[in-house]
């Protein structure tokens, strides 16, 4: 039995987004559930995403909720943490959730089995029958995420950082060096030239 907001067809939308299916894209899903009920969906740039991870959670944020790269309200705050922000524009409403760490049996048995898998002296029957039973934590991992209640999953806190500014569409500069047209705050000026930052850095590492 899913979580209450946990559908089949959530769940479909998500895999077929991502590729796979795994325990990082099923937290993803119990976010961008959370998400859809608490903030609403994306539809132009009303809601916006701030994650702090760039691993498979983030895919279900993008394919569910719709905040996307490309329209600029997904921003990659890069700090290694399954941790999401959520803001939305028509009255301000903001949260951050952040995953609850703590281990149990499933992830205390899957440690010891990447640990098994890493020595190299195994038997071929050892190895495989580690592995069976790591893809057989993994689909109850999902399980597990997919089913226990939110609380046990994530804490809901404040935002550690403001509410990200509208994308905006920034005049292109094109750069003296490569030619290659660049948006005009990553230009770099170097000794008068209008440099984009890969030149800027190859211009760097030639003077003395
Ligand atoms: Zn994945
Ligand atoms: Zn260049």
């Amino acid at each position: 039995m899913y979580a209450p907001g946990i559908t089949q067809e959530l769940i479909d939308k998500a895999v077929a987004f991502h590729g796979h299916w795994c325990p990082g894209l099923s937290t993803g899903i119990r976010v961008a559930a959370w998400a859809m009920q608490n903030m609403g969906t994306a539809a132009d740039e009303e809601v916006v995403a701030v994650t702090e991870t760039d691993m498979c959670a983030v895919d279900a944020i993008q394919a569910l909720v719709g905040c996307t790269f490309g329209k600029g309200n997904l921003i990659f705050r890069d700090r290694g943490k399954v941790a999401f922000s959520f803001f939305r524009r028509s009255d301000g409403k903001k949260a951050r959730l952040v995953q609850k760490m703590h281990e149990d049996d499933l992830s205390r048995r899957a440690k010891e089995i990447r640990k098994e898998l890493e020595s190299e002296n195994l038997s071929g029957d050892r190895r495989s029958s580690l592995e069976a039973e790591a893809e057989h934590l993994k689909r109850r991992r999902i399980e597990q995420i997919l089913s226990l209640p939110f609380e046990e999953l994530f804490a809901v806190g404040e935002p550690l950082c403001d509410m990200p500014h509208m994308a905006r569409r920034l005049p292109t500069i094109i750069c003296d060096e490569c030619g290659e047209g660049v948006m005009s705050t990553r230009i770099r000026e170097v000794n008068g030239r209008h440099l984009c930052m890969d030149c800027a850095e190859k211009a760097a590492g030639v003077q003395p």
